[in-house]
């Protein structure tokens, strides 16, 4: 595809002559004697530029999007109206709190929504995502042992866990000591034990984890880690697995992030824009960033009044319009988050009943939102990796699961449906992906050779990343 530079024509797409153009106000001077070399078209020829450019890319209207860990569930198209409301869109972020009521309303009665969601008692919205909000959720802790005189320097993370957790935690000064997972593909409990010292600040824990599996033993954990005075932090990106059945409260948990992105619904992808929301316990509520939104019971209001904050960790408060959206959601699905949640666990449990027979299950567990198969059957019977089979299933107008992640499983294919897939797509990949396990016995050189039909097709792995070349070269 050529770019409209290429595709200029010198066709204006304005037809003002000198004359109509009136620059009596300007001395010759000023004025631009060349031509600048904008690219020349006219409107209908410049629609069929960027149609044809976004006609590459794949989105959820385009098909399904099975990501794993990523919740590519749809996002409803009345929440982008009401995110663009004049008043909500065309706000001054330094408008003074009597002008910007609507807003600082809704900013708080989210603040309410997601207290009682995850159960905590106080909430910052400001992270603009999850691994920024693990980073305040760390800063919190920090600052909490700080002020409560105790030395604790170390973070225990199991083993399963996004790499955005040890990141986060590093970035914070804590050394990060790791966790195994037992067989089960949970946290061992013992394991925890023998490395659970007095100078361990906190634990980091996914629940469901990153396997789509349920911690059975959280209860035991969050009591082990009280005792030892060790606080701990919930990373909220599988939110979506237990909406209203259960919550990081019940479970012994002191910080929580959600993903508004993924959980609740805003686009994401491609880079962002999210939110990454902060709930604490009452406790650690004096540490948040300011400002929080607050209410007199006549006027809401910023609230810089927070004595030990960690200070602001964003601009302003936040990425507001993923606020619209997500308050938009929850507030249009009321009682629904449940069954949302009850969908999204049946749907993925439903293809990894169909996909066992021909792909490896390590853990053969009824799973959550999510679940985690290997490719190493089909890598050592038929030379065919899971990166192989990724490709292949790119050619289906599918996106392909995440892969190689969680780290603990071997050529990972970890795929989260959601719950807003009907059977029939959910069939859809079951049959592209027997059909792969099919064809990587029958004839491997197919898949090995994939994708064939995709805009870019089977590229360089390793001279991708090591020498990337990001040039155009223009055809001429
Ligand atoms: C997505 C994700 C994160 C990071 O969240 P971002 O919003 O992408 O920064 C952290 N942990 C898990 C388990 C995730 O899936």
């Amino acid at each position: 595809m050529k770019t409209v530079f290429e595709k200029s024509n010198g066709v204006s797409g304005v037809s003002l002559t000198d004359e109509e153009i009136d620059l009596g106000f300007m001395n010759g001077a000023e004025l631009r004697k060349e031509q600048i070399g904008l690219p020349q078209m006219s409107e209908l020829e410049v629609l069929r530029h960027y149609k044809e450019l976004s006609d590459k890319n794949f989105c959820i209207e385009k098909g399904f999007y099975p990501l794993g860990s990523c919740t590519m569930k749809y996002n409803p198209k009345v929440n982008e109206l009401l995110a663009n409301l004049d008043g909500f869109s065309n706000l001054h972020p330094l408008a003074a709190d009597e002008d910007c009521q609507g807003a600082l309303e809704l900013m708080y009665k989210l603040q309410e929504k997601l207290k009682k969601v995850t159960g905590m008692d106080a909430v910052t919205l400001q992270p603009a995502a999850g691994a920024h909000g693990e980073m305040t959720g760390m800063m919190i802790i920090k600052k909490y042992f700080e002020h409560i005189g105790e030395t604790r320097t170390k973070v225990i993370i199991p083993d399963s866990a996004h790499g955005t957790n040890p990141a986060s935690a590093f970035m914070c000064g804590f050394e990060i000591v790791s966790v195994k997972s037992n067989d089960k593909g949970q946290v061992d409990v013992e394991a925890l034990k023998e490395i659970l010292t007095p100078d361990v600040a906190a634990i980091m824990m996914t629940n469901p984890n990153t396997l789509g599996i349920f911690e059975e033993n959280v209860l035991e954990i969050s009591e082990l880690m009280h005792k030892n005075g060790s606080l701990l932090y919930y990373d909220g990106a599988n939110f979506n697995a237990i909406m209203g059945h259960s919550n990081p409260a019940l479970m012994g948990f002191d910080v929580v992030h959600l993903n508004l992105h993924k959980t609740f619904a805003t686009p994401h992808g491609g880079g962002g824009p999210g939110a990454g929301p902060v709930c604490v316990v009452e406790k650690l509520k004096d540490f948040l960033p300011v400002p929080v939104i607050g209410f007199d019971g006549e006027k809401y209001f910023r609230n810089y009044n927070f004595p030990h904050t960690i200070g602001q960790v964003k601009a302003f408060y936040g990425n507001f319009g993923v606020l619209v959206r997500a308050y938009a959601y929850i507030l249009m699905m009321g009682e629904n988050l449940k069954k949302a949640s009850e969908n999204a666990v049946l749907n993925a449990n439903y293809i990894k009943e169909k996909l066992k027979g021909e792909y490896k299950l390590p853990y053969d567990v009824p799973c959550m939102h999510e679940f985690v198969l290997s490719g190493d059957k089909q890598k050592e019977e038929n030379g065919v990796s899971t990166l192989n089979i990724a490709k292949r299933i790119m050619e289906n107008n599918i996106h392909p699961p995440t892969i190689y992640f969680p780290l603990i499983v071997h050529e990972a294919i970890m795929i989260e449906p959601t719950e807003t897939e009907s059977k029939e797509r959910l069939d859809e990949l079951i049959n592209v992906m027997l059909k792969i396990a099919q064809e990587a016995k029958t004839n491997p050189e197919r898949v090995l050779s994939a994708p064939l039909t995709t805009p870019v097709t089977k590229i360089d792995e390793t001279l991708a990343a090591r020498k990337p070349d990001l040039k155009y070269k223009l055809e001429s």
